[in-house]
């Protein structure tokens, strides 16, 4: 691993332990020693080139942070993500290298729909209807 200054070491450890991927605005906000706005984007950017942590964008909001996982259920109402560390990918990746003559590296599987609460509030006022 290479060496991480204080400001980058702490950042990582703010999303590594996180059990969710966060934003910038959270992460800054974890910060002790307040950072700027620019240096923490220039700090995740950082990160994220040297693949040291992974971004998600979800429906082309701003990005979110996250060390490793990858699997994600996002909640298109109210916008709450569920992260998962169990894969569920098993064979698949293998199948798609083959297919494609492909090195795969990693993957990020994002699951969206309604989280219950949001289902329960569409189903209330779709009478009922499934979707
Ligand atoms: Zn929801
Ligand atoms: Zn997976």
């Amino acid at each position: 691993m290479i060496k991480l200054t204080e400001n980058r070491k702490e950042i990582f450890n703010i999303i590594k332990s996180s059990k969710k991927p966060i934003s910038a605005k959270v992460i800054q906000s974890k910060i002790k020693d307040k950072l700027d706005c620019s240096t923490v984007y220039r700090t995740l950017e950082f990160l994220t080139k040297k693949q040291i942590i992974n971004s998600v964008s979800f429906k082309g909001k701003s990005f979110y942070y996250y060390g490793t996982g990858g699997h994600f259920l996002f909640c298109k109402e109210c916008g709450e993500i569920i992260a998962f560390d169990q894969c569920i990918i098993g064979d698949l990746e293998s199948k798609i290298e083959d297919k494609f003559n492909y090195k795969i590296t990693n993957h990020v599987l994002y699951f969206q729909g309604y989280c219950s609460k949001c289902y329960a509030a569409y189903q209330k006022k779709h009478g009922g209807q499934e979707l």
